[in-house]
């Protein structure tokens, strides 16, 4: 437990904040620093409690006095000039979710969700199996509130549904699940941690301090995931698209130890990324008793999470899906396969130079193609190569509008632009948003 030492917070935002407001009830003495100025009443609050704020360019000034902890905001670089010190000076360096772990009652469940895609559908849907059945589960990690807000609401009973990314893994130690899900695991955020092996290293920790009574769920469609978790003590339970995994999904339905838990059309998430999300869910809810009646439930609702191949509404047989966070082929591939009726696809944005011919093999559906933004023309001379129509326009509102002529009972119209949205939105969240709200404006 960490009582009665001095502590610095190194970046503040929310979890810097509820993580010092917890540390401050355990007699600590407490300095929070960012570079950024912080949300004043969270300030205030923070310096009621004895916390000294310091917003500086220069944090590692602050080391010429004594810690005994470190407790990193994840998004920050771990070869920071202050951590290198820090480590020089044998500071222990942790994050948000281990402190609260250690303040947290252990007799309550964790079920921790990692990898390299999927881990916010797949923990969101855990959450929402849970809910069905079980009065006291939490929902946090990587999302919504950090973990150290909710310290005194956990209970015993208490399950807790967590995202964990790689960067939250880097600093943790004794945090363990009771039960670790990964999704997959590919080559992605390697700038950030250097090497591949060493990204993979940290995906590991996802097992940290497992026994035989713990619970690892691994996906059979992702080698590399299979492979990190051959030497853990876990329990395995296996999960993907072949029948001798105790979930897997076929053509048809998704099964879980040899029943049928859900035909695929009761689903309204689609594409077999997600069903493979499903299905790490199902195994993972599985182990807490929650009935195939609650799941079938849960997915004939289940519209995905925002902006990442949302559905967003049916009009006059025509339906609509927001995947406004495919930023890249590789993502807008993901999400053309996962129709096969005839698509209207929105494509565009800031233009990074790269191209959009990764996307030819997933194109046999798609009848047109509305381009818009920075790379408009480029998309054109795409489409006139593979002989799909092809509407130019300036806006994603004007785009909106060619769409509403072109549109035909049975098809899909998919936003998944391949492209980031600052050319003309300041996130990926407000072009979803205005999708949305364009989505009804066309059909008033
Ligand atoms: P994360 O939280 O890991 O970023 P999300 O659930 O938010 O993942 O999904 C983000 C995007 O990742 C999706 O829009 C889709 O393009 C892709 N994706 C989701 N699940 C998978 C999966 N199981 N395999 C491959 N790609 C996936």
């Amino acid at each position: 437990m960490y009582q009665n030492i001095k502590v610095l917070v190194f970046g503040m935002a929310r979890s810097g904040y509820e993580v010092a407001k917890l540390l401050s009830h355990y007699n600590n003495e407490i300095i929070v620093t960012d570079a950024v100025e912080q949300d004043a009443e969270h300030v205030a609050e923070l310096k009621d409690l004895n916390v000294r704020v310091e917003i500086t360019d220069d944090p590692s000034k602050l080391l010429n006095e004594s810690f005994d902890l470190i407790v990193k905001n994840p998004g920050i670089k771990y070869s920071h000039p202050l951590l290198n010190l820090a480590r020089e000076l044998n500071i222990p360096i942790v994050n948000e979710l281990e402190v609260a772990y250690q303040f947290m009652n252990h007799e309550a469940q964790i079920i921790g969700v990692t990898g390299s895609n999927g881990k916010t559908t797949t923990i969101n849907l855990v959450y929402n199996f849970l809910i069905q059945e079980k009065d006291d589960v939490i929902l946090g990690g990587n999302i919504g509130t950090p973990l150290s807000h909710y310290i005194n609401d956990i209970k015993p009973s208490t399950i807790l549904a967590l995202e964990i990314s790689d960067h939250q893994l880097c600093d943790m130690y004794k945090f363990k699940t009771n039960v670790s899900v990964i999704t997959n695991i590919t080559p992605t955020h390697l700038d950030f941690h250097d090497s591949y092996d060493r990204y993979k290293a940290i995906k590991h920790r996802i097992f940290n301090n497992h026994t035989a009574e713990d619970i690892a769920i691994l996906n059979t469609n992702n080698e590399e995931s299979l492979k990190i978790a051959e030497d853990i003590p876990s329990q395995k339970i296996y999960y993907g698209s072949n029948n001798l995994d105790k979930c897997y999904f076929d053509e048809r339905a998704i099964y879980y130890d040899g029943e049928e838990v859900v035909e695929l059309k009761d689903i309204l998430l689609k594409g077999k990324h997600n069903y493979e999300n499903i299905c790490g869910a199902i195994a993972a809810v599985k182990v807490f008793g929650i009935s195939n009646a609650s799941i079938r439930k849960v997915l004939a609702e289940f519209k995905g999470v925002e902006h990442r191949l949302e559905f967003v509404a049916e009009h006059h047989g025509v339906k609509y899906y927001n995947d406004s966070k495919a930023t890249n082929c590789v993502s807008t591939n993901i999400a053309l396969q996962s129709f096969n009726e005839p698509t209207i696809l929105l494509l565009g944005g800031t233009d990074r130079g790269h191209s959009f011919y990764d996307l030819k093999d997933s194109m046999g559906h798609v009848k047109a193609i509305v381009a818009y933004g920075e790379t408009k023309n480029r998309i054109a001379d795409f489409a006139k190569d593979l002989g799909i129509q092809c509407e130019v326009r300036d806006t994603l509102t004007e785009a909106m509008h060619a769409v509403k002529d072109l549109q035909a009972s049975g098809d899909i119209v998919l936003l998944s632009p391949a492209c980031a949205s600052w050319d003309q939105y300041a996130k990926f969240e407000d072009r979803g948003d205005e999708f949305k709200k364009l989505v009804a404006e066309i059909n008033q």
